[in-house]
């Protein structure tokens, strides 16, 4: 019998190769399982490292993203990984496959989008690629020790919270598969969520102040959607959630352009994924100006409100295979 990884699943892939290496990770070291690996740079600080890739067809399409959007993304999508772990980003390393008709304006282009994020450049590698393109981007941050947050750090009692809307990554993406384009009487509002899918900013200054504030527990930036997401936090910290569907920030954009083509917005926002604002749990007594959603309660269930009232439903988020 031959079994086939999608079987297992993205998670279940991850798990078996983590636990194949378990046994070579230095004491002090953090390795799998957290938004970067954490290492030991002095006494008080530490390395973050993280890296992430973009496949052409998987993760973009070539004719649906700019190549300056490209460029800005594949750096943005790992900056929001440093930023998670309530560290600063302070280099990246960018390798990439190209077939050779690409023009030398496309790669100018892809890398006025990447320096725009004014990260040190340290190295990579180039090669050629037959037909796709392939972008792998390691991002390296720095961070004072009691600055780090953990996905495992959650506390029973602690208040959910997210640092910006939800959704409109997942409903660009839509309106770029849909060819929706044409559509002009929402214009702006459509111009909007597709750059919230093409060129999302990492939300590097909030995760800095984020991690400099010792009333945040765990943190994660959101890439597969909170349904998602948010488990990974629960699983870590051995704790269950209740999530306000109710509280959810949607944006303005998002409610029109939904209503427009009869979309679900918290659909979107549960489930779609790549909008790279933080996700964070908070001693229920600080306050934050950020968008409450929900608590961590004891257990291992993820419980979803709509206004007040239990809603059974199966939000998922994304994984690959
Ligand atoms: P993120 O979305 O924050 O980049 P992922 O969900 O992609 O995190 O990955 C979860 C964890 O598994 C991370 O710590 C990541 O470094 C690790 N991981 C993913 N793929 C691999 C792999 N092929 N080998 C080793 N570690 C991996
Ligand atoms: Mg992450």
């Amino acid at each position: 019998m031959h079994h086939k990884i999608e079987e297992i699943g993205e998670f279940g892939l991850i798990k078996t190769i983590t636990d194949k290496f378990i046994d070579l990770v230095p004491q002090g070291w953090h390795g799998i399982g957290d938004d970067c690996a954490v290492i030991p740079y002095n006494e008080t600080q530490s390395l973050v490292i993280t890296t992430d890739m973009l496949i052409e067809g998987v993760h973009f399409l070539r004719d649906k993203i700019s190549p300056r959007d490209l460029g800005y993304k594949s750096l943005a999508v790992n900056i929001s990984d440093v930023a998670a772990m309530g560290a600063c980003v302070v280099g990246s390393f960018l390798s990439i496959a190209l077939p050779s008709t690409i023009s030398r304006s496309w790669c100018d282009q892809f890398f006025e989008g990447y320096h725009s994020h004014n990260v040190p450049l340290l190295g990579g590698d180039t090669t050629k690629s037959l037909a796709s393109i392939a972008i792998n981007v390691v991002a390296i941050g720095m961070a004072d020790n009691s600055s780090l947050k953990f996905r495992n750090m959650a506390k029973v009692g602690d208040k959910i919270y997210v640092t910006g809307c939800l959704g409109d990554s997942g409903a660009g993406l839509r309106i770029l598969l849909e060819n929706r384009l044409s559509s002009d009487s929402e214009v702006d509002n459509i111009t909007k969520l597709i750059a919230a899918h093409n060129s999302p900013r990492a939300h590097r200054l909030e995760g800095l102040d984020l991690g400099a504030c010792h009333s945040v527990h765990a943190m994660m930036d959101v890439s597969d959607g909170i349904a998602s997401d948010l488990r990974h936090i629960m699983k870590s910290s051995e704790v269950g959630a209740v999530v306000e569907l109710s509280q959810i920030p949607i944006s303005q954009g998002l409610r029109i352009v939904s209503s427009l083509y009869d979309w679900d917005p918290l659909e979107l926002a549960v489930n779609a994924g790549e909008d790279y604002v933080l996700l964070f749990t908070a001693d229920p007594s600080a306050k934050f100006t950020y968008h409450e959603i929900g608590r961590i309660v004891d257990g291992d269930q993820l419980m979803w409100l709509e206004n007040g009232i239990s809603k059974s439903i199966d939000y998922k988020g994304f994984t690959h295979f």
